[in-house]
């Protein structure tokens, strides 16, 4: 498979490899040189397809990224191909892509920690569960759960073995119960870990590995080609135990059913798992920032463009006109 590597067309650094899958959020900073306060330090996520030659270009600062001058969006995302130009912020810093046949003929993701996960061992995940009321965000205050309070819910799931769709010595990955899109399932760490709040710098490593489960069950997901997803926790979650969501950009499911649900996983409040990553390794803690609970109340905005929507029916009839990308 070829490699990918992003160029600093004004040659300000060298070449930063894009390894196959993995997202490498770039932005100001000693690796890009760039200074400039309105760059924000992550201002762009970008994921290569080394196999189908494109990266996918995220912006998740708040000033413009562009590909080819047009902008991407805060939030939304964009393909970029060898050719097009890349400019990082506000018309400048401008990037191209370049694909790289390996001359070894090695993959380009070998230089990854050796990941215990091997593609046999993560099961085809079915999306098969029935709505229940026991639900993490405005959805319920009964539960079917038989093992104690509510709030306990994942700590019952993640040590069901009909609920597990991939373990190893560090994490485990269960269905979410209530997927708020096609695909959902969330990763936990078997060490008890109440919060992002108890995150210390020792977790740094835990938590790059719960990032990689997650994106390996991206790409052992049969429609991972036409669908896009996200990796991130929630910054004031309903369930205990730390967990990391993975959830599918179409949020095309009966369970996603009010306003709480659609902005848990389209404002801030969806905090991605490499910004936690990086918050944790820089700060040594995960902070929160206050009035997250106000984000739950926004006005239902698509979160592919600036459209609005009154209701949630409107809301699920207007993200049916995104063919589901
Ligand atoms: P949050 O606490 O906001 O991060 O969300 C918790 C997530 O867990 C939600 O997406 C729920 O649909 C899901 N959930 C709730 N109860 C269970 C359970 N017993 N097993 C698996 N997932 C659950
Ligand atoms: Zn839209």
């Amino acid at each position: 498979m070829p490699t990918c590597w992003l160029i600093s067309e004004e040659g300000n650094h060298r070449p930063i490899q894009l390894p196959h899958l993995q997202t490498v959020v770039v932005g100001r900073g000693p690796e890009t040189t760039i200074k400039d306060k309105k760059c924000s330090r992550q201002q762009v996520e970008l994921r290569a397809e080394c196999n189908k030659g494109y990266v996918k270009v995220k912006q998740l600062g708040l000033n413009p990224t562009s590909v080819d001058s047009v902008v991407v969006g805060k939030g939304s995302e964009v393909k970029i191909k060898p050719g097009q130009h890349l400019h990082v912020v506000n018309q400048l810093y401008p990037y191209t892509v370049q694909f790289k046949e390996d001359p070894t003929g090695n993959r380009s993701d070998t230089k990854r920690p050796r990941d215990p996960m091997s593609e046999d061992r993560v099961k085809t995940v079915k999306q098969t569960e029935k709505d229940s009321l026991s639900d993490g965000h405005g959805g319920a205050t009964k539960t079917n759960e038989s093992a104690g309070h509510w709030s306990q819910g994942l700590k019952t799931s993640m040590h069901d073995p009909k609920m597990q769709v991939y373990k190893d010595d560090k994490v485990v990955v269960i269905k979410d119960k209530y997927p708020k899109a096609r695909y959902h399932w969330l990763v936990l760490p078997w060490q008890s870990i109440p919060s992002l709040k108890a995150l210390r710098p020792e977790h740094c490593e835990l938590l790059k590995h719960m990032q990689q489960v997650a994106q390996r069950m991206v790409q052992q997901c049969p429609d991972c080609g036409s669908l896009s997803f996200r990796t991130g926790y929630h910054a004031i979650p309903s369930l205990s135990h730390l967990h990391l969501h993975v959830i599918s950009q179409d949020f095309d499911s009966p369970c996603l059913k009010n306003k709480k649900h659609w902005n848990s996983f389209t404002t801030d409040y969806f905090m991605d798992a490499q910004h936690v990553i990086q918050m944790l390794e820089t700060s040594g803690k995960v902070t929160v920032e206050d009035g997250n609970e106000e984000l739950l109340k926004r006005p239902l905005r698509c979160h592919r463009c600036p459209k609005e929507c009154p209701t949630m029916p409107a809301l699920k009839e207007h993200l049916r006109s995104h063919s589901h990308k």
